[in-house]
């Protein structure tokens, strides 16, 4: 038995997804003219499928209670999906969520394990934070007397019904395994891989997609306003042309590598062109902030790297660089990353660096002669240092992972489980 808190969007389609997979499930929503409406089988907001699936499990094994005693006492999972809407300074209001677990568990009686999953999307370490803290001032311990539980939720509007029934993956967030396993039991029936991960993990996974998202679109709408700027450019022609760009597809690349993190991009085109297209919108009156950013951002990852080694690393120790290339399976050193970060740790007071890449070594050194030492290969390099700092994701690096962690690795490349 499964009990669904909020029947909007979310909710709705999440009650009737884990009907149709067989569960019986009970729904409440606060909004009694809503609860009203889909008693009658009716959907008050626009959504394909729900109204047929509706009419298919309503007092079948879906039932919408008034009563959330019964619902509550009889369910081992209660999703909690109610809104999260934005507050005046920004932040997601979680006053429903608050409200709605304070009316749930005071239905709950030790030592009756229920899980509380929150499905709404809220910001990374809510429910580590306010939410678990909220759940033990009411009395409760978590993993012993409730589990908590959250799972965001990735349905579009539109293809809400598609979407939940045929999810690409589960995210699970847990601090205890309890209530991860059996929330992960649930979802077995949907044939996806399923992922359990700490509470803020799950949470920011949720925001780490919205946010593309939305840049995505602010990034194309800026570049609409730069073309205007410039004029005649063909800006539809410009973007379906775009689309074209084989690593959309997978096929031999893959767009999927520029959205990862590192220590910034370098290159010759990269930093160059950006620069190049910011100074010429300027140049035609439009400030593309959006650009600006994407260049401060790249600066400050640099800036990072060298503030994190220097936080944690001695500076008569002894720092092992891996990659002076600026990507992996190339000897351009023009604009690498491993120049600004290796000049920032000298900068630092730092004296004692080794370099070692497996095709970049000579053209680092006659381009940027810096006074560090370079290593032939990775074997000796590691003999002779206690940390190492991986730039550049080189596949030696990745199959020698064993021997590397053995030092004391900064994965700035994030190339390690
Ligand atoms: P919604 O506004 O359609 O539905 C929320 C429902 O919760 C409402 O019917 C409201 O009456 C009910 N509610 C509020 N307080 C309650 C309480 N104390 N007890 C019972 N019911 C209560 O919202 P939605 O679009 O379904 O979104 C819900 C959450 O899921 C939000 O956090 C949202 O960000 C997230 N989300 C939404 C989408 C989407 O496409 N709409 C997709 C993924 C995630």
């Amino acid at each position: 038995m499964i009990t669904v808190i909020g029947l909007g969007f979310v909710g709705l389609t999440t009650a009737l997804g884990f009907s149709d997979k067989g569960y019986n499930v009970y729904g409440y929503d606060i909004d009694q003219k809503k609860q009203d409406e889909l008693r009658k089988g009716s959907i008050p907001f626009y959504e394909p499928y729900l109204e047929e699936k509706l009419t298919e499990h309503l007092n079948e094994n879906f039932t919408i209670i008034d009563d959330l005693q019964e619902a509550v006492n009889n369910s081992e999972v209660i999703f909690f999906c109610v809104g999260t809407p934005s507050e005046k300074d920004g932040g997601a209001y979680l006053g429903y969520i608050l409200d709605a677990i304070k009316s749930v568990t005071a239905h709950i009686r030790k030592p009756h394990f229920k899980v509380l999953v929150i499905k709404s999307t809220i910001p990374p370490s809510s429910t580590s934070g306010i939410i678990k803290q909220y759940i033990e001032n009411l009395g409760f311990k978590i993993g012993v007397d409730i589990g908590l539980t959250n799972n965001p939720e990735f349905l579009r509007e539109g293809y809400a019904w598609y979407d939940f029934m045929n999810p690409d993956r589960i995210v699970i967030g847990q601090e205890e395994d309890k209530g991860g396993q059996i929330v992960g039991k649930i979802y077995q029936a949907f044939n996806a891989p399923i992922y359990r991960v700490t509470l803020n993990t799950a949470e920011f996974i949720k925001y780490l997609s919205n946010t593309l998202l939305s840049t995505l679109i602010s990034f194309s709408n800026e570049q609409s306003l730069i073309a205007r700027s410039i004029g005649n450019i063909d800006i539809k022609n410009a973007f379906q042309i775009l689309h074209l760009d084989r690593r959309w597809f997978g096929t031999p690349a893959n767009m999927t590598s520029y959205v990862y993190p590192g220590c910034g991009f370098g290159g010759y085109c990269l930093p160059k062109d950006t620069m190049a297209l910011v100074r010429q919108s300027l140049k035609n009156s439009y400030s593309p902030e959006l650009l600006k950013s994407t260049l401060k951002v790249n600066e400050t990852i640099k800036e990072f790297v060298v503030s994190d080694v220097a936080g944690k690393v001695n500076k008569e120790e002894k720092i092992g660089i891996l990659g002076l290339s600026f990507k992996p399976n190339s000897n351009d050193i023009r604009g690498t990353q491993a120049k600004a970060i290796i000049e920032g740790l000298i900068k630092k007071g730092y004296k004692n660096i080794i370099a070692y890449d497996p095709m970049a070594i000579e053209e680092f050194k006659a381009a940027y002669n810096l006074p560090i030492e370079y290593s032939s290969n990775l074997k000796s390099l590691l003999s002779s240092v206690d940390h190492v700092v991986i730039l550049t994701a080189w596949d030696e690096f990745i199959k020698n992972e064993e021997s590397i962690r053995k030092k004391n690795v900064f994965d700035y490349r994030y190339i390690y489980n």
